[in-house]
């Protein structure tokens, strides 16, 4: 962070060495000030440039790639309003969470974290996992009524944390959405509990949450690195034990600059081919709560994990297989599906124009086919947070959207035969923190007082440490009433 005063005028005129795009709002890295935030491009890259008052200027790395960060607007597409809202409109964006009137999307996917606590110490957590609380299933039924009042037919819930798996009663949990009429339950894990708990495992194949695998790499030096010992046998073992009783998982690779980026190759191979995953989900590392010293200006982006699938898979892949999510503001995601049978591999936008399909902006003209509505909403529904890899849902909406091009067969489920979904999300942190992008926000937390929050402004301007506190209290006071001298 740099602190200017007026530069000394040149003797003469010269260009800027940036484009500026656009002028947003964002928050202070020190301080958390709501401040206005521009928006240049140089270089064919994006950067977030912003001055605080009390600590100066301040630059962060927002896309490694401007014509791609430039060009995702035509993929935004128009919001879908939640039923109810929780706070009232009062100090402005992004202080009034939420849902607060002005939000500009529904929550496709509701994220609810039982506790703070986990039985790993990773030196890369954005949750600052450690000691704090625990919810009751009790508080927990509650929030899921309340997502029912807000949303009317939540597609997707995801039991998260901490590590949820170490919480006493996480099954209840999960039989609880699933109860309420939940499609799409899912649990955040790292594996550990599933890879060594023969009983959980047991409870997991009678209940059938689909599972959201932490694995960032195949190398052990990776796990050192991010999550501060060698992990892999137990991430391989807990995948065995999840094919073996069938339960659909979704990887979630953390990619850190300089650490596994080149790793992201092998990782969709390991994907494609392993009998358990019905789809990989890149997250460039969010430098919020836990994280390992990093530069602003080089952190990794959506481009950058695109470049290296694309390089590191041998011509398997291409820029153009990955489409920006329209449900969310699209330069938060970019998304693709692989029809794999065998070893042909066949990427959904090889045989379908989808980026015509979502493109809700320039209206490029579309193939003329009598089931273009149907089409249209298939994709928008596979190009959603709320897409779900591996469930009916997602095969019958890939069937549908590519009918009329692949013979798919009727064995989706088949392991040889199979739809398989990479997704690049880039959570902002306070470098990155755009209202533009988090007012459409469709990831959400559920809080126990009943708001939900958009998971980029939990993380970043300060609400994630507010909940904890106020659950920290909460179990103190429990603590110290039931103390008996
Ligand atoms: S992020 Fe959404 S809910 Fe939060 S203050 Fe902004 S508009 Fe309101
Ligand atoms: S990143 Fe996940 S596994 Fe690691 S400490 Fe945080 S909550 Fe636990
Ligand atoms: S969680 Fe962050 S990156 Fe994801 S949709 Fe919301 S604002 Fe965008």
């Amino acid at each position: 962070m740099t602190t200017h005063s007026r530069p000394t005028p040149p003797s003469v005129r010269q260009d800027a060495d940036f484009i500026f795009h656009e002028l947003t709002r964002s928050i202070c890295p020190v301080c958390k000030l709501v401040i206005d935030a521009q928006v240049i491009l140089r270089n064919n890259k994006v950067y977030m440039r912003k001055r605080c008052p009390e600590h100066g200027w301040s630059e962060g790395l927002m896309s490694a790639d401007a014509e791609m960060y430039v060009t995702a607007a035509a993929f935004n597409k128009p919001g879908t309003m939640p039923l109810r809202y929780s706070t009232d409109l009062k100090d402005g964006c992004p202080l009034d969470c939420g849902l607060c009137p002005e939000h500009k999307q529904h929550t496709c996917l509701a994220l609810i974290e039982v506790n703070s606590g986990c039985n790993l110490n990773c030196p890369v957590c954005f949750a600052d996992a450690g000691q704090g609380f625990s919810l009751t299933l009790e508080e927990v039924e509650r929030m899921l009524d309340r997502l029912l009042e807000l949303e009317g037919e939540p597609e997707v819930v995801q039991f998260s944390g901490g590590e949820p798996t170490i919480h006493p009663q996480i099954l209840d949990m999960v039989r609880a959405a699933k109860a309420r009429g939940i499609p799409n339950v899912m649990i955040n894990t790292n594996g550990i509990r599933i890879a060594r708990d023969e009983r959980f495992l047991a409870e997991l194949e009678e209940l059938r949450p689909t599972i959201y695998l932490q694995f960032d790499g195949l190398e052990r030096e990776t796990y050192r690195k991010i999550r501060g010992e060698d992990l892999l046998d137990v991430k391989l073992r807990c995948l065995e034990r999840l094919a073996r009783i069938d339960l659909d998982v979704a990887l979630v690779a953390a990619i850190e600059r300089g650490i596994n980026e080149h790793e992201v190759g092998a990782l969709v191979e390991f994907g494609i081919n392993h009998p358990a995953a019905r789809g990989i989900v890149f997250q460039p590392v969010t430098h919020t709560g836990r994280h390992l010293p990093f530069n602003p200006l080089e952190r990794m982006t959506i481009p950058d994990v695109l470049h290296g699938i694309v390089q590191q898979t041998g011509g398997l892949f291409r820029r153009e297989d990955f489409v920006p999510v329209p449900c969310c503001f699209p330069t938060c995601q970019v998304n693709t599906y692989v029809y794999v049978d065998g070893s042909q591999v066949i990427p959904l936008p090889r045989v379908l124009p989808v980026d015509r399909y979502l493109d809700y902006i320039t209206n490029r003209t579309l193939p003329k086919v009598p089931s273009l509505p149907d089409i249209q909403r298939a994709l928008e529904g596979l190009w959603s947070a709320s897409a779900v890899a591996g469930s009916a849902k997602t095969a019958s909406q890939f069937s549908c959207a590519c009918g009329v091009s692949l013979d798919l067969g009727t064995d989706l489920s088949h392991a040889k035969k199979h739809v398989f979904q990479i997704a690049i999300k880039d959570f902002m942190d306070a470098y990155t923190f755009s209202v533009k992008q988090v007012m459409k926000c469709c990831v959400a937390v559920l809080v126990p007082d009943g708001r939900l929050i958009p998971f980029c402004a939990y993380n970043s301007v300060g609400y994630r440490e507010q909940v904890r506190a106020q659950l920290a209290r909460r179990a103190e006071e429990a603590n110290h009433d039931r103390y008996e001298p």
